[in-house]
């Protein structure tokens, strides 16, 4: 079985598939992909991720804030919980720290991070760490 762990779905390029999701999930389970974890990197964008979930059985989804995303709002543990408590949101995620075009955000990345931290424990579920 293929499980491709970290895809960013509600952020694919379809150029090759008219812009068609459904032609692009039916080409990766062709080629022997049966589950997909689409990783939020936003809240603004957590609710598209966890629909695409609900959409498709064999996509799944998780919640966090990027690093690298300097625009987004930051998250609060409770909000991430309530994420969390979906049944087809597997992960916390992804986060982590990146200083790697700018260290001016680096203590906000380190309190984002240690509130998904915080989120995972609580909700016993694995965080997904981006790390540059
Ligand atoms: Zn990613």
């Amino acid at each position: 079985m293929l499980i491709d762990s970290h895809c960013h779905l509600d952020r694919l390029k379809l150029d090759s598939y008219d812009g068609d999701l459904d032609a692009a999930l039916d080409a990766a389970r062709q080629a022997g992909v049966e589950r997909m974890l689409c990783a939020g990197i936003d809240l603004e964008h957590a609710d598209a991720v966890v629909d695409l979930a609900d959409k498709y059985q064999d996509v799944y989804a998780s919640v966090g804030i990027h690093p690298l995303e300097k625009e987004a709002a930051e998250p609060d543990l409770q909000t991430l919980l309530h994420y969390a408590a979906h049944p087809k949101v597997i992960a916390i995620g992804e986060s982590g720290l990146d200083y790697y075009y700018s260290a001016d955000n680096k203590e906000r990345q380190q309190e984002r991070f240690r509130i998904h931290l915080q989120a995972a424990e609580k909700s016993e579920l694995p965080i997904i760490v981006h790390t540059r």
